[in-house]
């Protein structure tokens, strides 16, 4: 069986963080792969290339970002 590209994580994780808000919807949707510095309030990614493990969660942290701040590829 052929797997495709991305089989061994969830993606490739891009942030804006002049375009973050501080609204923490990726901290809740994927604690383990965001976080939010303790001065601002703004968006820390902990782990660019996340396991496949964890990519719904990471998935639904990009579309729950009121901002557009996260990209995934
Ligand atoms: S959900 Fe978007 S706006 Fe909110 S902290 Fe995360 S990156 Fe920033």
């Amino acid at each position: 069986m052929t797997l495709g590209r991305q089989a061994s994580g969830a993606g490739k994780i891009g942030v804006e963080r002049d375009r973050c808000v501080g609204a923490g919807q990726c901290v809740l949707a994927a604690p383990t792969v965001f976080d939010q510095d303790e001065e601002e309030g703004l968006v820390l990614v902990l782990d660019d290339e996340p396991s496949a493990s964890v990519a719904d969660a990471v998935r639904e942290a990009v579309w729950a970002c009121p901002s557009g701040a996260l990209t995934l590829r």
